[in-house]
């Protein structure tokens, strides 16, 4: 999938898991925040001159590692510094760690997904270097990735316009 496709991916998902969970219009925006921007890290390798592209950033372990890293700077952020304790207070019930945990996943691992159906595959258990693919479509395919995005933002709009 290309930047749209990814980012409309993870809005679906982090809008719904922020729909079923009740949360405040702040800690939607903070999980959908979050969720948006881990979903475009995966690609970063394409400019990357050590990385290859479709390599270790698209496998599980680097979406684990990824999500706790952000997840323990959320519990930083959110436990020490005094002045954003009200985001604290508002994002999620749940533990800091947890807060930037989940959405960071949800970005992660909606990339894989957004990548594992198209025709190139991505290798999920790197550092075995076998591909998973599902041979869907292709990464650019304009029809795929702009339903995913539109999806993704109107599920974002029709969830910010009543919470
Ligand atoms: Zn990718």
């Amino acid at each position: 999938m290309n930047f749209l496709g990814h980012v409309g991916l993870a809005l679906l998902v982090a809008s719904g898991m922020s729909a079923a969970l009740q949360l405040s219009l702040l800690a939607v925006l903070w999980t959908c925040g979050i969720a948006s921007i881990m979903a475009v890290v995966p690609d970063k390798d394409i400019r990357s001159a050590y990385l290859s592209h479709r390599g270790v950033t698209h496998s599980i372990l680097f979406a684990c590692t990824a999500s706790i890293a952000i997840g323990a700077l959320s519990h930083f952020l959110l436990t020490f510094h005094p002045q954003i304790c009200e985001i604290a207070a508002s994002v999620l019930h749940m533990s800091p760690f947890i807060a930037g945990f989940t959405p960071a996943f949800i970005g992660t691992a909606t990339h894989l997904a957004g990548d594992v159906v198209t025709y190139s595959g991505i290798p999920l258990f790197w550092p075995s270097k076998k591909r998973f693919s599902l041979g869907l479509f292709g990464s650019k395919n304009a029809a795929v990735n702009i339903m995913a995005g539109l999806a993704g933002f109107a599920a974002f709009i029709a969830l910010t316009w009543t919470v």
